[in-house]
């Protein structure tokens, strides 16, 4: 069984967003799955709040990737992968594989469709919308530091 969360509104989300930000590490890739309206851009306003930007943080999905400066001056990179067409290929034409390795930290809206370029540690977190307000958020960890953030988040 994978850890699982459920939130009951978006200030819930935000929130637990806001405790991963805190916790997250150069390197760390929070890979994010779930239908459109799952909250996986709530959740991502929350990361970059738990990492000191202030600027509002919108779906980056005509950019396909906004890039922040957080408060311990590392970047966030915030990807969604929802408009690539042949995504694997047209996210390595843009340079979104060098990102992923960069040493900031990355949010990716669509993970599954760039499967193949995701780093071997990268915490996958899939959103579902049980009903109106409430999300089911299940963390599956690939690789160690991953596990680590999940335990984190998951048990405090
Ligand atoms: P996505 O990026 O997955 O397409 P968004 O974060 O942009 O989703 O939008 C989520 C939508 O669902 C928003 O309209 C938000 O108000 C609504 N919502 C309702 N309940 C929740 C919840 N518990 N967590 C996050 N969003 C929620
Ligand atoms: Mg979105």
């Amino acid at each position: 069984m994978q850890p699982t969360l459920i939130t009951h509104n978006e200030t819930e989300t935000e929130t637990l967003g806001a405790a991963l930000g805190q916790l997250m590490q150069p390197g760390d890739v929070l890979a994010l799955v779930g239908d459109l309206g799952a909250g996986k851009t709530c959740l991502t306003r929350g990361v970059a709040r738990g990492l000191g930007i202030d600027e509002p943080v919108t779906s980056p999905t005509f950019i396909l990737v906004a890039e922040y400066t957080t408060a311990r001056g590392f970047p966030l990179y915030h990807a969604d992968c929802y408009r690539l067409e042949r995504a694997a290929a047209e996210a390595q034409a843009i340079g979104l594989d060098d990102l992923l390795l960069d040493d900031g930290v990355a949010v990716v809206e669509w993970a599954e469709r760039i499967e193949s370029l995701l780093p071997a540690d990268h915490l996958r977190i899939t959103l579902t919308a049980l009903d109106d307000t409430s999300r089911e958020l299940t963390f599956m960890p690939h690789g160690a530091r991953s596990a680590e953030l999940a335990r984190r988040i998951v048990h405090g």
